[in-house]
């Protein structure tokens, strides 16, 4: 690319290509190679790993992938962009690109043997249901470095007193911590919103079993049904049970029904699930 500077490169080939960001698809790109050298930083990539990338677009982090030496699986639902990026980047050896909507994509099938990490820059209109995709899989990535809007990455680094179910969702399976914040104006085109990279590792060992985990979130489900209501409220309307038969439950995992869903921690939530098994279908 020699002079030419991220922003450069990214217009040259929407022109080359003959396209816009298509807004549906989340498309906002990365133009600024400090923000891609952060990421690369945190993901720590050996050679002898396998990367995935959800939506590489253009690709402006791509191509750092690549240059790490790891084996780049990256997933593209835009036609124009996916055909196009192998060719853009010099035919690297080590990129494979899928040209598929990753939420219809068998994980696991993918990437049968091999330990994986997923570094992306994410469609942002998906966040949520492509954290879930990767955190709930039987074949788990070992780390997650991911661009969200900061106010999700707030969301998901919530402490008792803000908890919510995005954040329950992701807590539940490993730790979080931020690795930058990333002004908007480091895309092109520019979101309304700042945006923030965040980093999960999933724990080694499931804190509940797939079978387990389904029924607590049928019960955190429940628990988070009415914003800010008393805890004792949602659980007796969502889980259709007498507040008499749910108080005996929630005092048992000592928890005052008066607290709210929010203020729960999640040892607090394992308690109560703990009491709750049984009577949940
Ligand atoms: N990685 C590039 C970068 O950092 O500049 C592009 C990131 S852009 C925020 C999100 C990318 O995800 C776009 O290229 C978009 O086409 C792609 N995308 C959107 N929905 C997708 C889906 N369901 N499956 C796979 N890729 C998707």
């Amino acid at each position: 690319m020699g002079a030419e500077t991220l922003s450069e490169f990214t217009h040259r080939r929407l022109n080359a290509l003959g396209i816009r960001p298509r807004k549906g698809l989340g498309q906002n790109f990365l133009i600024d190679q400090k923000i891609i050298d952060r990421i690369i930083e945190a993901a720590d990539l050996k050679e002898s790993e396998t990367v995935v990338e959800v939506g590489p677009g253009i690709g402006a982090l791509t191509r750092s992938l690549v240059q790490t030496g790891a084996k780049v699986k990256a997933f593209e639902i835009d036609e124009i962009l996916a055909d196009s990026l192998p060719e853009a980047l010099g035919n690297p050896a080590n990129l494979e690109v899928i040209k598929k909507n990753i939420l219809e994509c068998d994980i696991a099938g993918y990437l049968a043997e091999t330990p994986y990490k997923v570094v992306a820059n994410l469609p942002y209109y998906i966040t949520s249901p492509i954290i879930r995709l990767f955190l709930e899989n039987a074949k788990k990535p070992t780390e997650m470095v991911i661009m969200v809007q900061h106010e999700v990455a707030q969301t998901i680094m919530a402490k008792p007193g803000d908890m919510s179910l995005l954040a329950l969702g992701v807590q539940m399976y490993g730790n979080v911590s931020l690795v930058t914040k990333v002004s908007h104006g480091c895309f092109y085109p520019a979101p309304k919103v700042d945006s923030a990279v965040i980093k999960i590792v999933p724990y080694e060992k499931e804190v509940l079993s797939s079978g387990d985990s389904a029924k607590f979130f049928v019960l955190a489900r429940a628990g988070f049904s009415m914003a800010r209501k008393q805890i004792l409220n949602p659980l007796s309307h969502s889980l259709d049970m007498p507040k008499d038969d749910i108080r005996p439950i929630l005092e048992a995992a000592k928890i005052d029904p008066t607290r709210r869903a929010e203020t729960l921690s999640i040892d607090e939530w394992l308690e109560l699930f703990s009491h709750f098994k049984g009577v949940l279908k």
